[in-house]
């Protein structure tokens, strides 16, 4: 078989095929062809497109984030999501956060400004109310310590190699060409601007480049000589802080036959975020597991009955081994002590699945995501004709950015979606709300 091999030139390079670089290279090559330009658009990808960490998330799609200006850019990505619901394999199936009084305020804060921007979502306060709402949904939930509960209308989940699939087909449709195999490992420089990327198949010329690396942010950041420590606030109190921290986000298939997540009268479920502050017990033997705050996801999965999940992530710090990445590595697996966390905390929110550790199928799997030192991504200039496109682990959603990043790049405009995702907020103090969630990534 004849494999296609990149050209000598490209106007556009775009590097990684995770959904940052494919959503980049499809906008890209769409605008160009609207203004009646050839869409000459190429991705780099060293491995296979989705051989990031977009091919194994879990796929929610969520909008329950502190910092408003995510809120803003996720309604815009929803609605990317939204056009090609079957491609995607998008399940609108709603999304709901059920949260304990010491996130009220963050919620009521979100559920504000999600009405500000129309991202159409109900807010339940109080226990009362929440019981009420959480029980027409599910007759046996345990409200108990439960004080809001946000039901995000237009969220819910996609098919993480299914989005992949679908972006790349967009782009090819568009006109973009996808290189697999292919690996950046240097670039050539005219000046300041970058003026030819040097792969692992010899050096291809370009006028312009659109990074989004993924996990592998440290490895562009010194191929481009810049510092990997970016310094956090300004004065005696500014620090210094790796630009990239890793984080195993560990999460499963469970399957308990016969029982599942669907609701009163059959109604599908929506994605549920479930955080508690009251100790959380182990189903199989009654041992505490923890009296810190806690919390678990789910969605329904793929075959009937069975549940996606995830919970307890892990700091892994600044230097963590990503090659080979993905579920082959040990490394990068959950371990089964989620396996007993995560269906203790089923069995705590839904009295279906107490009394049944035995029968659980568990399969935990999950894997390494990256982050920036205020948790949310950076979309910026790092040369006057290099765009860099930055991971805070909750990327798999932000269709949006690669679009506004490509209009950035034809120098349309600014984006203003954008704008609060600069790397000078970091040196500015500008960084972005952070809830109290039990996660780092909300
Ligand atoms: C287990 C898990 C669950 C998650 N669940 C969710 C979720 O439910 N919802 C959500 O929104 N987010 C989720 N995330 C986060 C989300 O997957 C990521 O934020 C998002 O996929 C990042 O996309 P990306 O394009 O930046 O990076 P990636 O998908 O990692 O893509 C980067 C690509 O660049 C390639 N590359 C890197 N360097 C080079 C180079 N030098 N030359 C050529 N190619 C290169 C890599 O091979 C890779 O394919 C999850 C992450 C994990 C790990």
């Amino acid at each position: 078989m004849m494999v296609d091999e990149p050209p000598a030139s490209a106007r556009f390079v775009v590097i990684g095929g995770g959904v940052h670089g494919l959503s980049a290279a499809w906008h890209l090559a769409k605008e160009l062809t609207a203004s009646g330009e050839n869409p000459n658009v190429i991705v780099l990808e060293k491995s296979q497109i989705g051989a990031g960490a977009s091919g194994i998330s879990g796929g929610i799609v969520r909008n329950f984030y502190r910092s408003e200006a995510m809120t803003e850019v996720i309604a815009e990505s929803v609605a990317i999501f939204e056009d090609d619901r079957e491609g995607f394999g998008f399940h609108q199936v709603g999304y709901l956060a059920v949260v304990p009084e010491v996130q009220r305020e963050d919620l009521e804060a979100i559920a504000e400004h999600q009405c500000e921007v129309g991202y159409e979502s109900e807010l339940a306060s109080g226990d009362s109310n929440c019981r009420e709402y959480l029980e027409w949904l599910w007759p046996d939930v345990n409200s108990e310590g439960v004080q809001a509960v946000l039901h995000e209308k237009r969220s819910g989940w996609a098919d993480a190699i299914g989005t992949i699939r679908n972006l790349a087909r967009h782009a090819r449709e568009a006109g973009v060409r996808i290189f697999e195999g292919v690996e950046v490992i240097g670039l050539g420089y005219s000046g300041a601007e970058v003026s030819e990327v040097i792969t692992s198949g010899g050096a291809i010329g370009c006028e312009a480049v659109i990074a989004a690396p993924g996990l592998w942010a440290p490895a562009w950041w010194q191929m481009q000589g810049l510092d990997p420590l970016v310094t956090i606030g300004e004065g005696d109190s500014a620090e210094q802080r790796p630009l990239t921290e890793y984080w195993l986000a560990r999460e499963g298939d469970y399957l308990l036959p016969g029982v599942g997540l669907a609701g009163n009268a059959g109604r599908a479920a929506p994605v549920v975020h479930f955080d508690h502050t009251a100790p959380l017990y182990s189903d199989r033997d009654g041992e505490l597991i923890t009296d810190q705050p806690w919390g678990i996801y789910f969605r329904m999965g793929m075959t009937g009955g069975s549940v996606v999940g995830g919970g307890l992530p892990l700091e892994m710090g600044p230097d963590f081994e990503l090659d080979p990445y993905g579920p082959e590595n040990p490394k990068q697996l959950a371990g089964d002590d989620l396996s007993e966390f995560f269906t203790s905390g089923l069995a705590f929110a839904l009295k279906r699945f107490r009394g049944a550790s035995d029968l659980w199928d568990s399969n935990p799997n999950g894997g390494v995501l990256a982050l920036t030192p205020d948790r949310y991504p950076v979309a910026d200039w790092t040369a006057p004709n290099v765009y860099s496109i930055l991971d805070a682990g909750h990327g798999f959603k932000m269709l949006a950015v690669g679009r506004e990043a490509a209009r950035e790049i034809l120098g349309s405009a600014k984006s203003s979606l954008l704008a609060p995702f600069r790397l000078s907020r970091f040196g500015s103090g500008a960084t972005h709300v952070v809830s109290k969630s039990p996660y780092p990534w909300t």
